[in-house]
């Protein structure tokens, strides 16, 4: 080991609101966790337990402008919580998720939807509609010493100064402390992974040279263009 056949990809990581930077493992993103937006995707709010599904820690996108991706013609924001790890564990009770956070970004959980919809009718794998080049813009993380657990403030987000998203933490259907009960319960939760914890209702298309501008109280906002 040590003689790579090519130099080893830099290791990706997030502008923390503390200077040091944050970095990223892997990302997981939990479905449908808010009512509203689980039945405009046609799901049921009551029906299961939370799941998940992943993207490439490098589809992290930390600058001003992310491209327009390929093989798309309807290419959507879903403003999120993201919640980072400085600990981890298996089978984490959700007293303890507390102590395991580093702390909290806004993100985008970008979405080719036209390739999920087709993916969903064959039940096949949503990975590249949601696991693509720059696919996961994601803000500076501020830690938790600063914000405390947030369980509560508005969630909203803007394409072009109008507002299509907007919503509140507390109407996530689970939770930070139960989502990580039910992650942990699957794979063993390790510093520098982030979990997006999904997005309210109005998630819609966006198009080059959009503005979007995601925000959660108390939080660095997160801004991109569309180039
Ligand atoms: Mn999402």
């Amino acid at each position: 080991m040590g003689d790579y056949a090519f130099p080893p990809p830099p290791v990706v990581a997030l502008a923390t609101t503390s200077g040091k930077s944050f970095p990223v493992r892997r990302i997981f993103c939990v479905g449908q966790n808010y009512s509203e937006h689980a039945r405009e995707m046609g799901g049921d709010p009551d029906a299961d337990p939370p799941f998940f599904f992943t993207k490439p820690a490098d589809a992290i996108a930390s600058g001003a402008v992310i491209p327009y991706p390929p093989a798309t013609f309807d290419f959507q924001h879903e403003v999120e919580l993201v919640v980072a790890f400085g600990g981890g564990g298996r089978d984490i009770e959700p007293r303890r998720v507390d102590e395991l956070i580093f702390g909290y970004a806004v993100g985008l959980d970008m979405t080719r939807r036209d390739i999920q919809a087709a993916a969903r009718k064959k039940g096949r794998p949503w990975d590249m509609s949601k696991g693509f080049d720059f696919s996961a813009p994601c803000g500076a993380i501020t830690p938790k010493a600063e914000t405390g657990p947030l369980a509560k403030g508005a969630i909203e987000c803007k394409v072009n100064g109008e507002t299509r998203q907007r919503g509140d933490l507390s109407d996530m259907i689970w939770k930070v402390p139960e989502i990580v009960r039910f992650l942990s319960a699957l794979v063993e939760i390790k510093p520098g992974d982030l979990i997006f914890t999904g997005t309210p209702a109005g998630v819609s298309p966006v198009f080059k040279g959009d503005d979007i501008e995601a925000t959660i109280a108390g939080l660095r906002p997160l801004t991109i263009r569309i180039g």
